[in-house]
């Protein structure tokens, strides 16, 4: 097995523009979701959302908030660190396999 930094970094400078535009790709694709929780964080300071004391499937106190859309920045699902990484995983399964929510119904 390789040392995985040295490999990293002689990657990186092989591909260092490469490299560059995917920070920048992943920046821009990811400025609207800083901005969705921004929304998120002001509004819950405002009084405008309230942020509830558990998570929404568990008994968990420890809750964030989840975009289904970050289109809708104050729409959103308060879940606890474990069960937002498993809708997560869930939502890039069905993206993975271009499947929708109806679908993913009649399997689970
Ligand atoms: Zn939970
Ligand atoms: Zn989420």
């Amino acid at each position: 097995m390789p040392n995985t930094n040295a490999y990293m970094k002689e990657y990186y400078k092989a591909n260092r523009d490469k490299c560059l535009s995917h920070q920048k790709a992943y920046y821009l694709c990811n400025k609207h979701k800083k901005r969705a929780k921004d929304a998120v964080y002001r509004a819950v300071l405002n009084g405008t959302l309230t942020r509830p004391h558990t998570c929404t499937l568990c008994l968990n106190v420890d809750v964030e908030a989840h975009h289904e859309d970050y289109s809708k920045p104050l729409d959103v699902l308060w879940l606890c660190p474990r069960h937002h990484a498993e809708l997560h995983r869930v939502r890039r399964f069905m993206a993975r396999n271009e499947i929708d929510r109806a679908t993913l119904r009649l399997i689970v």
